[in-house]
């Protein structure tokens, strides 16, 4: 597609080109500090929200920003590999989990399995949130869609938090402080991020 490959020109012309030193520091050794786990969704771009440059996340993204408990498992695992190579080899001293407004993955939540007949490892892959649509449920003041929305995304961002603490490193870690963990809710069509308040269990514009 041409497109991707005149970007990738103008990116060497200019981008590149302005951040050269940078690049070459970055050639040969990674010290980022923080592990991002955000949606696939195409509009959520980690480096733009945060304006970091290359090295500063490692980035997991996947359906629905989730976290699976931990467990050993001979299956093949890419987020759990990605977590664990983060913390324990890179040694990030924050984790981000990153949900986001219109959230496919997370409105499927709230579909009958039956829905999702056509994407069998989609729907799979949901069962880790599958505790989110009772939680909501519970929690719904009136019956409006936008309400089932934005909860049903931000306890989903609580329980990936959650699962977090469920590998034992990570958990060590958070206990001794040498672990931030915060919970974002990013809004696409204002570019605000809400975080979650442990102490108030809300979550706050940052701002
Ligand atoms: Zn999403």
């Amino acid at each position: 597609m041409d497109r991707l490959f005149k970007g990738h020109m103008k990116f060497r012309e200019e981008d590149f080109e302005s951040h050269r030193e940078l690049f070459k520091e970055l050639g040969r050794t990674q010290k980022p500090h923080t592990l991002f786990i955000g949606c696939s969704d195409s509009r959520v771009v980690p480096n733009l929200i945060t304006q970091t440059h290359p090295g500063e996340l490692f980035i997991v993204r996947n359906v629905a920003n989730i976290v699976p408990p931990y467990r050993q498992t001979e299956e093949y695992v890419a987020t759990t590999s990605a977590i664990e190579y983060a913390v324990q080899a890179l040694e990030v001293d924050t984790i981000v989990i990153c949900g986001h407004s219109n959230c496919g993955g997370c409105a499927a939540l709230n579909l009958p399995p039956e829905k999702l007949d056509h994407l069998p490892h989609v729907r799979k892959w949901l069962e880790v949130s599958k505790e989110v649509k009772g939680r909501v449920d519970r929690l719904m003041t009136d019956d409006s869609p936008e309400e089932r929305e934005w909860l049903t995304e931000q306890i989903n961002i609580l329980v990936q938090m959650r699962n977090l603490l469920t590998y034992p490193y990570i958990e060590e870690k958070y206990r001794k402080g040498a672990l931030n963990i915060y919970g974002w809710h990013y809004i696409i069509e204002t570019g605000e991020i809400y975080n979650f308040n442990d102490a108030k269990e809300v979550f706050e514009l940052v701002s």
